[in-house]
């Protein structure tokens, strides 16, 4: 059984096996949850982002997708990067932020990591509400993970590492 929990904190101090980063279709850093995993990540997080941009991802993430890095200076050892749907662009299908979580599900399994921090991506700069989003985070992530209940390899622990109190409150009524 994997567990699911919802603590308020900052998701750079995590030590799990892979943080997930709400990052921008570019990969190059930004402002956020962004900006704080490149700032304790430092320079090497960056270049492996730079590689991406000139290898696999030369057109940047897509919205909705996910990919995996290094974690640099980070406690983590992976950083899995995802695009959250930019509601301010008019991107308010919830299809796209549940696939941000499943998306980012499914590359935690092939790295083989077994623990994972998710922030609430899309709900900053992106415009989202808080509500919304832990409703789409809880429901794809329970749904993904009783798809594949049985399935090694077993992720053991989801947890949402919220920054503030109205989110923590937001994702704790969702969990129940
Ligand atoms: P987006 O562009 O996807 O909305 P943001 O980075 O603007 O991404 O915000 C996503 C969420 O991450 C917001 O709720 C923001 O408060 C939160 N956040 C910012 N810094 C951190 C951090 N260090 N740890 C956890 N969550 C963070």
């Amino acid at each position: 059984m994997t567990r699911i929990e919802a603590v308020r904190g900052d998701i750079t101090r995590e030590q799990v096996d892979a943080i997930v980063n709400a990052a921008s279709s570019a990969l190059l850093g930004g402002g956020g949850v962004d900006g704080a995993i490149h700032a304790v990540a430092g320079p090497r997080l960056l270049e492996e982002c730079r590689r991406l941009r000139n290898t696999t991802h030369r057109d940047g993430l897509e919205v909705g997708d996910a990919v995996a890095t290094g974690a640099g200076d980070l406690p983590a050892r992976w950083v899995i990067h995802t695009v959250g749907p930019n509601r301010h662009r008019g991107q308010t299908d919830p299809a796209l932020l549940a696939s941000c979580f499943t998306r980012s599900l499914a590359v935690a399994r092939k790295v083989g990591a077994r623990s994972v921090a998710f922030p609430a991506v899309s709900a900053g700069v992106y415009g989202w509400d808080a509500d919304e989003v832990a409703r789409v985070a809880v429901t794809a992530v329970r749904a993904d993970l009783a798809a594949r209940s049985g399935v090694a390899p077993e992720i053991d622990l989801v947890r949402f590492v919220l920054f503030s109190d109205r989110l923590l409150a937001a994702f704790e009524a969702e969990l129940g």
